[in-house]
C-alpha cells in the first residue's frame, strides 16, 4: 500500500466557510432589500441522484438564508408547462435565481428549456449569453462546478500561470466552461474527451488535472504526473463487493494521492463546491436588484 503524500484539497470546508460568508451578508442585506434572495430548483421527474442533489441545494440554500421557490413536477410534464413557469420566475421578483435540474426526462427539450431561462437568473450559468460571456472574458454568471474548482484552486494559492493544464471530458456542464476558465486564468489548456487517443501522454504532461468524464477509476496513477494538481469532478454511485453503494470519482484516489502533491476527494471535493457556487450566484442575482 502506497502511502498518501498528496495533500487533501478540502472543498467541504471552503464550502462551508463560503456559505457562512453568504449567511452573513444576507443577514446585513436582508432589511435594507426587504425581502431574502430567492432560488428556485425546477425537478421534473424522480431520478433519485437529481433527488438528492435537488435537496442538497434546497438545504444549503434554507441554511444561510435563501427562500425556496423549487417546484417538483411529474415525470410526463409538457414543455409548455415549464416554459410557462420559468416565465412566471423570471418576472417574479422575489426570485433571483432559477435553475432546471438536469438529466431531464427523454421528452424534453433541456437546451430549449434554458434557453427560456432570464439571463441574470441563470443561477447554473449554462445560458448562452452567460456561456458567451465567459467566451469573451466578461462578467456573468459562471457554471458552478468549474467555478467551484477554480475558486478552490485559488483558496490553496495553486498558480495557474503558464502551468499545463489538462480538461478530461467536454461536456458543456463541466469540461467546456472549465477549460475556458483555465485559459482565463493563463493556463495553458488541453481538453481531451472520448475520441482522444493516447490519453496518457497527455494527461502525464498535467501539471493541474481536471477529471469530468463520468467514468469511475479512469484516471489512474501512472496517468499523473508526479507533484500535479489533481481534481476529480466525477460522482459515481458504485456498488461494492459487500454490495454496498458508495461514491467514487473518475481518479483512483488511494494510488494517486501518493503521486500527486494536491489532490480532492469524492465525496467532499467538488461537490459542495458545486453547491456553494450556486448559493453564490444566487446572492449575486440578489445584489444585483439592489443596484437597479
Ligand atoms: P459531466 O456532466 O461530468 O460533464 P458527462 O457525462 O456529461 O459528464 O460528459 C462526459 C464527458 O467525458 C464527455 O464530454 C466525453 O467526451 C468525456 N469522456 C468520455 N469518455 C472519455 C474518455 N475515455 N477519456 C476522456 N474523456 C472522456
Amino acid at each position: 500500500m502506497e502511502t498518501q503524500t498528496a495533500k487533501i484539497l478540502d472543498g467541504k470546508a471552503l464550502a462551508a466557510t463560503i456559505q457562512q460568508e453568504l449567511a452573513t451578508t444576507i443577514a446585513e442585506l436582508q432589511p435594507k432589500i426587504g425581502r431574502p434572495p430567492g432560488l428556485a430548483v425546477l425537478m421534473v421527474g424522480d431520478n433519485p441522484a437529481s433527488a438528492a442533489y435537488v435537496k442538497n441545494k434546497e438545504k444549503a440554500g434554507a441554511k444561510v438564508g435563501i427562500a425556496s421557490f423549487g417546484q417538483h413536477f411529474p415525470t410526463q410534464t409538457s414543455q409548455t408547462v415549464l416554459e410557462e413557469v420559468i416565465a412566471e420566475l423570471n418576472q417574479d421578483e422575489q426570485v433571483d435565481g432559477i435553475l432546471v435540474q438536469l438529466p431531464l426526462p427523454k421528452h424534453l427539450d433541456a437546451i430549449s428549456l434554458l434557453h427560456k431561462i432570464a439571463p441574470d437568473k441563470d443561477a447554473d450559468g449554462l445560458h448562452p449569453i452567460n456561456l458567451g460571456k465567459l467566451v469573451r472574458g466578461e462578467t456573468g454568471l459562471r457554471s458552478c462546478t468549474p467555478a467551484g474548482v477554480m475558486r478552490l484552486l485559488e483558496e490553496y494559492k495553486i498558480p495557474l500561470v503558464g502551468k499545463q493544464a489538462v480538461v478530461v471530458g467536454r461536456s458543456i456542464l463541466v469540461g467546456k466552461p472549465m477549460a475556458l476558465m483555465l485559459l482565463e486564468a493563463d493556463a495553458t489548456v488541453t481538453i481531451a474527451h472520448s475520441r482522444t487517443q493516447d490519453l496518457k501522454t497527455i494527461t502525464q504532461n498535467a501539471d493541474i488535472l481536471i477529471a469530468a468524464a463520468g467514468i469511475p477509476g479512469l484516471i489512474t496513477a501512472q496517468m499523473v504526473k508526479p507533484g500535479a494538481v489533481v481534481i476529480d469532478v466525477g460522482i459515481n454511485r458504485v456498488t461494492d463487493s459487500s454490495g454496498k453503494s458508495r461514491l467514487i470519482g473518475d481518479i483512483d484516489f488511494a494510488a494517486t494521492a501518493s503521486v500527486a502533491e494536491y489532490i480532492t476527494p469524492v465525496p467532499g471535493g467538488i461537490g459542495p463546491m458545486t453547491v456553494a457556487m450556486l448559493l453564490q450566484n444566487t446572492v449575486s442575482s440578489y445584489l444585483q436588484t439592489t443596484r437597479n
